[in-house]
């Protein structure tokens, strides 16, 4: 067999086309991996719509990749055929910018996307470098290991590096796609867990993800709520509405951070006066290299830390991505190639 199923775009705002392709050599230094599951992200619709600069179509989007390798290019030794790993947003670096050259792979002056810099994992066959590969514990399945490859490691990187220690308050804005995610690595790292969402509907399961307390930023002021309970150390605001997060500021204790992981699209709106008296920041996370994302699997395989997930198979990705885009998924899209 020569040829896969894969889910290509042809141009900005094209439709998702199932096509046959070639099934490509991993080249050196890359592996070839056979995908069983790959989580559709709020950031494939960069590639749908065409919103990333100088991107080349067609395009198979996908950068939450589970599968198994398959083939391994030449100067690799440190991967085996037949060992389970995941592909996310971090698509590799090149060790020779300022910034490798200090260590920090992630920013990378000519880092690489997966799905976007080159082919993703909406397909039955995918060729990355080994320095995107990380590996996947035993006791995840493929479909929750997909989406820990970006909404797992954004989220979980971001509070490990926050500052916060354990019984600091940490509250996590939004029991969504990132926040249902947020919540659990919150509780599971020792910090005061708060859920802050829209309306009384998310109470129930955000106390089931390990919240402690659970704060309706419609029935009142929030930021007044978290103060109650002494000032967030870091707020992580997942739901990318720039009015919310605005208004969870005043939330903040003394050294508090708000980080956003997930942007919205209007500026925000910052009184830096209170930024100021309390020493406190606001401030953006971006993702993590690939042992970021297996530190994301490990701590998730041990704690039980899992993604809620809709599945779909491959051939029916444009309802998938529709279930995505719409908001209403319940809380990652993920989509399963036939075995
Ligand atoms: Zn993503
Ligand atoms: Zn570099």
């Amino acid at each position: 067999m020569n040829t896969m199923k894969a889910v290509q775009i042809n141009k900005p705002g094209g439709d998702l086309e199932v096509v046959e392709r070639d099934i490509a050599q991993p080249g050196a230094g890359q592996v070839r991996l056979k995908v069983e599951a790959c989580g559709i992200c709020h950031s494939d619709v960069l590639v749908k719509d065409g919103l990333w600069p100088g991107l080349k179509y067609p395009r198979v989007p996908g950068h939450e990749v589970a599968g198994r390798i398959d083939a391994v290019g030449s100067g690799v030794t440190d991967w085996k055929i037949g060992q389970r790993v995941g592909v996310g947003w971090h698509g590799g670096h090149c060790f020779n910018c300022e910034q490798c050259r200090r260590g920090d792979f992630a920013m990378c002056a000519n880092r690489k996307i997966t799905g976007i810099d080159f082919d993703g994992g909406y397909a039955e066959y995918m060729v990355a470098p080994t320095a995107a590969l990380a590996a996947i514990p035993d006791e995840l399945p493929a479909v929750d290991a997909g989406p820990f490859m970006c909404a797992g490691v954004t989220v979980f990187n971001a509070l490990r590096n926050s500052g916060a220690r354990a019984g600091d308050v940490v509250a996590v804005h939004g029991v969504g796609g990132l926040g249902h995610l947020g919540v659990q690595y919150a509780r599971q790292m020792g910090f005061v867990t708060v859920a802050v969402a829209r309306g009384k509907d998310k109470e129930a399961l955000a106390t089931k993800l390990g919240a402690h307390h659970y704060i309706d930023s419609e029935a009142g002021d929030a930021a007044a709520e978290l103060q109650k309970l002494g000032g967030a150390r870091v707020i992580l605001a997942t739901a990318p509405n720039a009015k919310a997060i605005s208004a969870l500021v005043p939330g903040l204790g003394v050294n508090g951070n708000l980080l956003i992981p997930a942007a919205p699209l209007e500026p925000l709106t910052v009184p830096v006066i209170s930024l100021i008296m309390g020493r406190q920041s606001v401030s953006g996370w971006y993702s993590g290299t690939a042992r970021d994302s297996q530190d994301t699997l490990e701590f998730s395989a041990l704690s039980r830390v899992r993604p809620m997930t809709e599945v779909f198979p491959l051939p029916r990705v444009a309802e998938a991505y529709e279930r995505m885009v719409s908001g209403k998924a319940r809380f990652r899209v993920v989509l399963t190639m036939a075995g």
